[in-house]
């Protein structure tokens, strides 16, 4: 496949170019706007009429948007070349200088949360604040755990120099990682599909690769963790925060309770969901037992089906349409205005993701596309969280935010409906036993690995609380949590030990791993809901719990269909259809080797 007949992004939404003169107009706005508002408003938020505070709201709005479109395009501009300086350099100084500039700006939520909720309700019988309302609700959610604005302004000072600064070593040195096989050097993206080659050797030699670079890095990677970890603790507990995961818990509005019973109902289920699974891969693969490169390998008897990006595009769409056609027009938009940015190339970040740096308009989407079936799924697991902010995007600027646990819905549902719609165009039983076992494959990375990795950060996070932890002791704990998730049938050895840092969100989103778990455990229950029947309207009914997800609690958006959260069957429904595609994949086996 040529790359040239793969799109790149079109950012002008947004800029033309770093060189693009509104570039400097916007941020000089920005600079002037905050500081007049701060001049404005500091100290004078229990005096304001409705009419005054709705003014300082929707100034608050406008910069945001500022803001909003000043960092995400500095972002996107170099996600696609961190080898390119000045791109790096320009996200740095357009960082540098928002956070300088917004900090006039950082009383507001301080002083605001020191207001009786008499007056807010007062402001809040204005049909126009109201407007806001779960904007200003959730500004209030964090009261409790505010510092004082010396405090907060100093942190928000630091960041850069502290945090942000752990990350940012963490993404670049990454990034810039060579992997060396054969004489040939690779690039992470390059050497994950490797990764999925269907010679084993091959798999184990690049695996093993993977290992020892990690490894050589590991004295870095182990300090930027150890520093990560402190500071968020540093952090956690000037603010009040009871455990490591509160901070992450109260912004998803999810009990620390409700993450717990996830965590230990999938962990009851590592051994008739993984270790079954892989036990038949080692049967399939040939083996007694397989490596650790091996979970994600093609099955020997796999048709290697390449697809190109139109096949791929037009296989997403049709079964967008086929689930709703309101879907699919919404869905049809990125590929119509060249919103996605699809081939891998040098210095391009690795994965894939969908990016909005402003809820009120379109996202972007960056894809990795090389041609597998699995790059399929990823092109529809990323169209579904594209359709999902822009459901979203009436509910404007400032109500909107980033809830990880319903992020992972519509993507991991976008999955489903195109994994079901290759399903259901597959007769051959040896081609549906490979299309399952992949997908099942991928619902263990997603539904019951996120949370061995989640019960990685969990401990080390405990650990450090008495001092750093080695690099040993690191690998130590992976090894431990990858073992008893994946079980006897799966080795991990000096091959595989070392590999920890390979998961990103362990350093810029700490406690982010276990929303991939519950989204999928979500997404399954409420998929077999929408295969029972049961509901009437369901597609519609879905498309509109998708364009809420910012805004109410699980309970009442799940209501329309019979399902509760906060009961812990509702995990087991959704791990059952897990355990329903294994006993498919059982049959199917025996069927086959009859
Ligand atoms: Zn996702």
């Amino acid at each position: 496949m040529k790359k040239n007949d793969m799109p790149a992004w079109d950012l002008s939404d947004l800029y033309q170019s770093i060189n693009d003169p509104q570039i400097s107009k916007d941020l000089e706005q920005y600079r002037r706007q905050t500081a007049s508002f701060a001049r404005k408003y500091k100290g004078k938020l229990a005096t304001l009429s409705a009419n005054e505070f709705l003014a300082a709201v929707q100034n608050i709005e406008k910069r945001s948007l500022i803001a909003a479109r000043l960092g995400g395009f500095a972002y996107l501009n170099m996600v696609t070349q961190m080898k390119n300086s000045e791109a790096v350099m320009f996200y740095q100084s357009v960082e540098e200088k928002l956070t300088d500039y917004s900090k006039p700006a950082v009383f507001f939520s301080l002083e605001y949360n020191a207001l009786p909720q008499a007056k807010i309700n007062e402001w809040l019988k204005d049909k126009r604040v109201q407007t806001y309302k779960y904007w200003l609700k959730r500004l209030r959610k964090f009261k409790d755990y505010q510092l004082s604005e010396p405090e907060e302004e100093l942190l928000l000072e630091k960041s850069l120099t502290s945090g942000d600064a752990w990350v940012r070593l963490y993404e670049e040195h990454s990034s810039r990682l060579e992997f060396t096989i054969d004489g040939k050097t690779y690039n992470d993206a390059e050497l994950s599909k490797l990764l999925l080659d269907k010679d084993g050797a091959l798999r184990l030699r690049a695996g093993a690769e993977m290992n020892r670079v990690f490894k050589q890095n590991s004295h870095l990677m182990t300090f930027i963790y150890n520093m990560v970890i402190k500071d968020k603790a540093v952090e956690d507990e000037k603010r009040g925060f009871k455990t490591p995961v509160s901070a992450r818990n109260l912004s998803e509005d999810v009990s620390d309770e409700s993450v717990e019973v996830l965590a230990q109902t999938v962990k009851k289920h590592y051994k008739d969901i993984a270790h079954r699974f892989y036990k038949l891969k080692a049967k399939w693969l040939g083996m007694k037992k397989i490596n650790y490169w091996d979970r994600n390998a093609p099955l020997p008897f796999s048709n290697d089906v390449n697809y190109s990006w139109d096949e791929a595009v037009k296989i997403v769409l049709n079964a967008y349409k086929e689930f709703s056609p309101k879907l699919y027009k919404i869905a049809k938009d990125f590929f119509d205005h060249n919103w996605i940015d699809v081939p891998p190339r040098d210095g391009k970040r690795s994965g894939a993701f969908c990016s909005g740096p402003l809820a009120s308009e379109h996202p972007y989407l960056m894809l990795n596309f090389a041609g597998k079936q699995n790059d399929v799924l990823t092109l529809a697991h990323e169209l579904g969280h594209g359709c999902h902010h822009q459901l979203r995007t009436k509910n404007g600027e400032l109500n909107e935010h980033s809830r990880m646990t319903s992020e992972e819905v519509a993507s991991v549902f976008g999955e489903m409906i195109v994994f079901q719609s290759m399903l259901r165009n597959t007769t051959d039983d040896r081609a549906k036993l490979c299309l399952i076992a992949s997908k099942v494959g991928d619902m263990i990375n997603t539904a019951i690995r996120q949370i061995a990795f989640h019960f990685f950060e969990l401990r080390a996070h405990t650990e450090r609380k008495n001092g750093e932890l080695s690099a040993e002791r690191l690998s130590q704990i992976w090894v431990e949590e990858m073992r008893d998730s994946l079980g006897d049938y799966v080795v991990i050895d000096e091959n595989s030990a070392d590999i920890w840092p390979m998961v990103g969100h362990f350093f810029f989103l700490p406690f982010y791993v276990y929303a991939y778990s519950y989204a999928d455990c979500f997404v399954n229950s409420l998929y077999q809901v929408h295969q029972s029947g049961t509901v009437d309207n369901f597609a519609d009914k879905y498309l509109d719990m998708l364009s809420k997800t910012a805004l109410e609690d699980y309970g009442k958006l799940l209501k329309p269909f019979g399902l509760n959260p906060n009961n812990a069957q509702f995990w087991e429904y959704g791990l059952s259809l897990i355990s329903s595609y294994i006993d498919e994949l059982e049959r199917l086996d025996k069927k086959i080797n009859k």
